[in-house]
């Protein structure tokens, strides 16, 4: 293929992969799947690196989610709210773990956690009090859904002590209210849902939040922003301290000391995943100590210290293509 052949395409990848971001992340209407996205995507990283010089600030790869245009009042994060690099097989874990530990210098303890497959939040507490909570948005800039978090009960609403604190996390519907949800609307003539994470999406981002608290969404934390007067150093003492702050986590972490011991954790949850009552698209692994994941830093658009396992494409995916929206 001629070089010109190959900008062409890198060009039409930068656009037709922004078009299914602002469809998925603004609209939450999806015109294709994850995976068919996750292959578009992995052809403009091989592209890219072939011709850096042809990188443009638009790429998909420059940038996290879509912007933010809808009607929400918009919110400008205190820390941008990053995306994550993807690994697909046990090289890529190894890879990751060879460099984190070459660039450290050491071994360490890895958090290997469950990719809840919804949409990240944030939450702050001002005084122990809920004051707002916003969607990632382009990572700098998230949209205001403060009265639509409110409605999920499992988001406390004033903490035991006056904790100045923003706790992130990912919003989901569990695969029961999913079914009841899409059950109602068929029954009502509407169309359903492709699957639970839209459906969140969808039911997050409404005007009124009568419609959200409805919806039967529920929330999972695993990240926070907060001073020293929380004791929480690492990953592993999050997971620990957040439930005593009634933070709802989810249990089903595990502390990994090598990629073999985090690629065992992928191979067990990867069976599990079709028990659990809610739906994970992956598993997420992250450097647990918080000194050594400032020493490790960030690429532009994602931690250095973190990295997202995707599970494989499903023989039976859902096919999108002919579901039509309303939300
Ligand atoms: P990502 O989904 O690969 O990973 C980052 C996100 O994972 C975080 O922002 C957070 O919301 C979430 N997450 C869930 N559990 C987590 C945990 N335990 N710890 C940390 N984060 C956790 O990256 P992305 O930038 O949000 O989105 C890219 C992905 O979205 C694509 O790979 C694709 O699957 C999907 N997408 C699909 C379309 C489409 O048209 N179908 C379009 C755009 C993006």
């Amino acid at each position: 293929m001629s070089e010109q052949h190959d900008l062409d395409r890198l060009n039409e990848l930068v656009a037709l992969l922004n078009q299914y971001a602002h469809e998925y992340y603004t609209l939450d209407q999806p015109s294709v799947t994850d995976s068919e996205y996750d292959a578009l995507y992995q052809e403009l990283v091989h592209l890219e690196a072939t011709y850096p010089e042809a990188i443009s600030p638009e790429s998909p790869t420059q940038r996290v989610g879509d912007t933010t245009d809808s009607a929400f009042e918009k919110v400008t994060h205190t820390t941008p709210m990053l995306s994550l690099s993807n690994g697909f097989n046990k090289e890529d874990i190894e890879r990751f773990t060879q460099n984190v530990e070459k660039e450290l210098g050491h071994d360490v303890d890895y958090v290997c956690e469950l990719k809840i497959d919804g949409l990240s939040v944030s939450i702050t507490y001002e005084d122990g009090k809920y004051v707002r909570a916003a969607t990632r948005g382009t990572g700098e800039i998230g949209e205001n859904i403060t009265k639509n978090v409110k409605t999920i009960d499992s988001v406390p609403k004033q903490l035991d002590e006056p904790l100045d604190i923003e706790v992130r996390g990912e919003i989901f519907m569990p695969k029961a209210s999913f079914a009841r949800l899409n059950a109602v609307r068929e029954e009502a003539g509407q169309p359903p849902f492709a699957n639970p994470r839209n459906a969140a999406a969808g039911s997050i981002r409404q005007l009124n939040p009568k419609v959200t608290a409805q919806r039967q969404l529920d929330v999972f934390l695993y990240s926070g922003v907060f001073g020293d007067d929380i004791p929480i150093h690492s990953q592993a003492d999050l997971f620990r301290k957040f439930p005593e702050y009634h933070f709802k986590v989810n249990p089903l972490f595990e502390v990994c000391h090598n990629s073999d011991e985090i690629w065992n954790y992928i191979e067990r949850m990867s069976e599990q995943r079709h028990d659990l009552d809610y739906e994970i698209d992956g598993i997420v692994i992250k450097v647990s100590d918080f000194t050594n994941q400032q020493a490790l830093g960030r690429t532009v658009k994602a931690p250095k210290w973190a990295i997202a396992y995707k599970f494989p494409a499903e023989e039976v995916e859902t096919t999108i293509h002919d579901i039509e929206w309303t939300v």
